[in-house]
């Protein structure tokens, strides 16, 4: 059987954790899942009728604070891939030094064939059964796959109708309008391009950089809108249906317009050659940014990845497989953990705006989010240049599992 998107993240951690020596009983308890909620539930469809949805919400690890984890709704959702993610998000919020632990929801369903009204029934009853392991203080969801900023809004309005007044620090990603924060919309897509600055800082910059994207929404496309902005010529994008090819760059201005208005890239009459979505991993370019979903890179199409570089958008994306390849033949990956860090960060400066009724502007959050990743994209540097042939994904594992192990020992076990 195929390795799941779980043996992925628990191989990388006992890897970390032999690097952070860590002892027994330390890897015990790291590799723990502090909750593991399940639930079937049901929802009223328009016709009607009643149809039953499972979902999950998983706590990893609260050592370093609260846990915090977006929700996913998905068709292929299981509650290994859910556990997976969740374990990511620890060490993700550690690498970026933000007081989170990590956690991570997601519904058995595909959006696309639910109504809106459809969609509200599900998320509030999916809300309703986890309200009494989410909380300020306790977990805090946010967008992922397959939901959004009104996702959040329906999530924040039930569980603050459970207590009788507005609970805006419960969930980010929501509407500006209703207590979301400025930039957190952009805030992954920006994470991504503020990395690939600081990483070809010394080769030129992103302008100019031939680029390929692999997925189209909140995380590609945002990504691909913006270092498309920023000069660099975006020649490749797909979704799961549809690829486009243009040497002299995709117009993704228009493109992502396209999508937000809610078209699918095959209805974009832009220019561009259509070409089968799997050849953009492949794309002779000089940044290939995986950023659809888990195990996209694998060991039968590693070997055939041209582009030097890799930055991972989605969470990963990359096999273990894959990764040993790109180390045989000099491919530096980019990780998620770092490079797709900066959602989670932005989250984090929106629960910090909602718990004190503030409002930054957009220019502060992308300042405080540019220093964020920034330092966090030299500590990693800095723990390879010391560690001749460590990859910057085990050195930012290697960090994320120090970081939360610090946090253990220090608080030591209650009672
Ligand atoms: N779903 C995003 C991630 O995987 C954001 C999580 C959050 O903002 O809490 O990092």
């Amino acid at each position: 059987m195929a390795e799941s998107a779980l043996d992925t993240a628990i191989k990388q951690f006992h890897e970390a954790a032999d690097r952070a020596a860590l002892d027994a009983s330390q890897r015990e308890i790291l590799i723990a899942f502090k909750t593991v909620f399940e639930t079937e539930f049901p929802v009223e469809m328009d016709d009607g009728t009643f149809q039953v949805f499972r979902g999950y919400r998983v706590h990893h690890n609260n050592a370093r604070g609260p846990v915090k984890g977006g929700v996913r709704f998905s068709a292929e959702v299981s509650l290994d891939e859910v556990k997976a993610l969740a374990m990511w998000m620890t060490w993700k919020c550690a690498v970026v030094g933000i007081p989170f632990g990590g956690a991570k929801g997601g519904v058995i369903v595909d959006p696309s064939k639910l109504s809106q009204n459809e969609l509200q029934n599900l998320t509030r009853r999916y809300t309703a059964e986890i309200t009494p392991i989410i909380g300020p203080d306790k977990d805090i969801p946010a967008p992922d796959m397959g939901t959004n900023a009104q996702t959040m809004a329906w999530m924040m309005d039930t569980y603050s109708m459970g207590h009788g007044f507005t609970i805006p620090g419960v969930v980010t990603g929501k509407p500006v309008a209703v207590g979301g924060s400025e930039g957190r919309y952009e805030a992954t897509g920006r994470g991504l391009l503020f990395i690939l600055e600081e990483h070809l800082r010394e080769a030129g910059g992103v302008r100019g950089k031939r680029i390929a994207v692999q997925g189209f929404g909140n995380v590609g496309g945002v990504a691909a809108r913006l270092m498309h902005r920023a000069g660099a010529i975006v020649q490749y994008i797909c979704d799961k249906d549809t690829g486009i090819y243009r040497a002299e760059g995709v117009d993704c201005d228009s493109a992502f317009a396209f999508i937000e208005s809610g078209g699918l890239l095959k209805d974009w009459t832009g220019e561009g050659e259509r070409i089968p979505p799997a050849d953009v991993l492949t794309a002779d370019v000089d940044v290939l940014v995986p950023a659809a979903i888990e195990h996209s890179l694998t060991a039968e199409n590693a070997p055939l990845v041209k582009a030097p570089l890799i930055l991972e958008g989605a969470n990963g994306p990359t096999t273990p497989e894959a990764d040993a390849i790109f180390l045989e033949r000099g491919i530096p990956v980019i990780p998620d953990v770092l490079a797709n860090a900066g959602g989670v960060t932005v989250s984090y400066f929106e629960w910090v705006q909602a718990r004190q009724y503030l409002h930054w502007s957009e220019e502060q959050v992308n300042e405080e989010l540019r220093r964020i990743m920034v330092t966090a994209y030299r500590a990693i540097q800095q723990r390879v240049a010391s560690n001749p042939g460590t990859t910057m994904r085990q050195a930012a594992q290697w960090i994320g599992v120090e970081r939360v192990t610090e946090a253990t020992t220090l608080r030591g076990i209650y009672p």
